[in-house]
């Protein structure tokens, strides 16, 4: 068995063509077509009831049904979908906050706070602002230590050298 094409030309010069399931009989020393079934016009062919025609075909030789792949393939991908959804949602309750600012930490800084050692429990933000504090007073006291150097130096010059 196998499908057919046959083509009629109208008196306009068009040509319409038609889909058969045919199978092949040997007539004395020729071959001859033999049409089981004409399914139409070609372009009015139902497509969607030959693909279930052939699935059906399918099933009966016990062959993997394609529809049947294809959908356990989609329901795999929608459950893999829902599985990392899962485990994000699980990792995000896990995540840890800031214990100054409230802020969730980022993943670097979630990171080093698993490697644990001496960590001060401060997102990445509030470490920078301590920091940033902590270099204003540095600069602050160095200056403090330069004016009283400077001052202590006027004092100590002879009278007619200060100014
Ligand atoms: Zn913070």
């Amino acid at each position: 068995m196998y499908v057919r094409k046959t083509q009629r030309r109208n008196k306009d010069g068009s040509v319409v063509r038609y889909v058969q399931l045919a199978t092949n009989r040997r007539v004395g020393g020729t071959t001859q077509a033999d049409v089981l079934l004409n399914l139409g016009r070609e372009d009015k062919l139902d497509l969607d009831s030959l693909r279930r025609l052939v699935a059906s075909l399918n099933r009966y030789l016990g062959d993997t049904d394609v529809d049947v792949a294809e959908l356990l393939a989609v329901e795999r991908a929608a459950a893999d979908r829902a599985r990392r959804a899962l485990e994000t949602a699980e990792r995000e309750r896990r995540r840890p906050a800031c214990r100054r600012c409230s802020a969730p930490f980022s993943d670097e800084r979630w990171e080093e706070k698993e490697r644990g050692w001496n960590d001060d429990g401060l997102c990445a933000g509030c470490r920078q602002a301590d920091a940033d504090q902590k270099a204003r007073e540095e600069a602050e006291r160095e200056r403090a230590a330069v004016e009283a150097a400077e001052a202590e130096a006027k004092r100590s010059r002879p009278w007619w050298r200060r100014t």
